[in-house]
């Protein structure tokens, strides 16, 4: 740290991503990005915009709203696009909390949340999941504070029902509810239908996970027209080129090609589930997953332990170092062969640390 970092930024602890390890070439189930190339459509349409990187982009990303609005049945005014997802919970963030709206979220969830309130200093609640690591519901009914659900949940992959999110919108009526959708496609819930309804419902959703579009930085939020246009007063006000030529027209590609986003989910809740049985006969202990990773632990097998056998053996996963998580691993769903590789590995370690 320089002697020249301002006091309010000096005790920031930046968000630890997930490795993205350049030293050797590892199965990567460790940051549950899509294991599949995203939608030729996608790639042909950004390769088109390379000899055009001398123009800006443009700042209201028409096209790319229009063909969402097409895509999702909403107004093209009731969608905003940004530099990924994270972006876009950073705003909603500086739209609706303050020293008078402070911001509530789980205890067990995406890391990045009380970065972001930090970062904007904001105070924050963490509301404890039950026992099984579920979200209840009823600990955010009435609550008066901004509140971020992700849902599908990371690291868990649990969901709530629309019928629960629908309670805590109505009795919350003066808060805005932030309800983070990264994993929405693997499940069979989206709040998406909802936003006409409520007024104080804003559904943040990615193009990084179930689009395959990881390194391609495009995010979105889809609420009514005007909470959207506040969060294009904050985009506008900070960054109003975020989305980039390349990314824009990937996305309009990937949108139009719905065929191979529903080929891509299919696989990946086949071997979702296959991979749960295969975890649960060799005796994990595994959260019924509506996402694209799986979240396991085992009765003896310490997952830090694990995380780094498995690294040995060039397979990476996701280790939480926290008292309530230490005993898991996370396991991003990978190809078929992908997963075999690993449950070799697994089986291998397990024979060898038996007893
Ligand atoms: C991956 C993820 C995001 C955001 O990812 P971006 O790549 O910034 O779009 C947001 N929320 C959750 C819960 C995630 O897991």
């Amino acid at each position: 740290m320089s002697s020249f970092l301002v006091s309010a930024h000096q005790d920031l602890v930046p968000y630890v991503p997930g490795e993205q390890p350049c030293d050797k070439s590892y199965i990567k189930l460790n940051t549950n990005e899509l294991p599949f190339p995203p939608s030729p459509l996608a790639q042909r349409l950004a390769r088109l915009q390379a000899g055009e990187l001398n123009l800006y982009s443009d700042p209201d990303a028409l096209i790319l709203r229009e063909t969402a609005a097409d895509v999702f049945h909403i107004d093209k005014d009731e969608i905003v696009f940004t530099n990924g997802s994270d972006e876009a919970l950073n705003y909603a963030l500086m739209a609706y909390c303050d020293k008078d709206h402070p911001l509530a979220f789980p205890d067990v969830t995406y890391s990045f949340y009380k970065v972001i309130a930090d970062l904007n200093n904001v105070t924050y609640q963490t509301i404890p999941v039950k026992y099984d690591l579920s979200v209840d519901p009823d600990n955010y009914k009435n609550l008066g504070k901004t509140i971020f659900l992700a849902n599908p949940n990371a690291p868990t992959g649990l969901c709530l029902s629309v019928q629960d999110i629908e309670e805590i919108l109505q009795t919350n009526p003066d808060n805005i509810v932030v309800i983070d959708e990264a994993y929405a496609d693997f499940s069979d819930v989206t709040c998406i239908p909802l936003i006409g309804k409520y007024d104080n419902l804003m559904v943040v959703r990615t193009f990084s996970k179930s689009y395959g579009m990881a390194g391609g930085r495009l995010g979105y939020i889809i609420a009514n027209k005007k909470l959207i246009a506040d969060i294009n007063t904050l985009r506008n006000s900070n960054n109003p080129y975020c989305v980039d030529r390349m990314a824009m027209m990937a996305g309009v590609g990937a949108l139009r090609d719905q065929s191979y986003l529903q080929s891509c989910i299919e696989k990946i809740r086949k071997t979702r589930q296959d991979s749960a049985k295969r975890l649960k006969e060799l005796g994990f202990e595994v959260p019924d997953s509506q996402a694209n990773f799986l979240f396991a632990k085992h009765p003896s097998y310490p997952g830090k332990k694990l995380y780094l056998d498995l690294k040995d053996k060039g397979i990476l996963v996701r280790h939480f170092d926290t008292e309530r998580l230490n005993d898991f691993i996370r396991i991003s769903i990978g190809t078929d062969e992908q997963m075999q590789v690993f449950f070799e590995a697994l089986k291998q370690l397990l024979e060898v640390n038996h007893d």
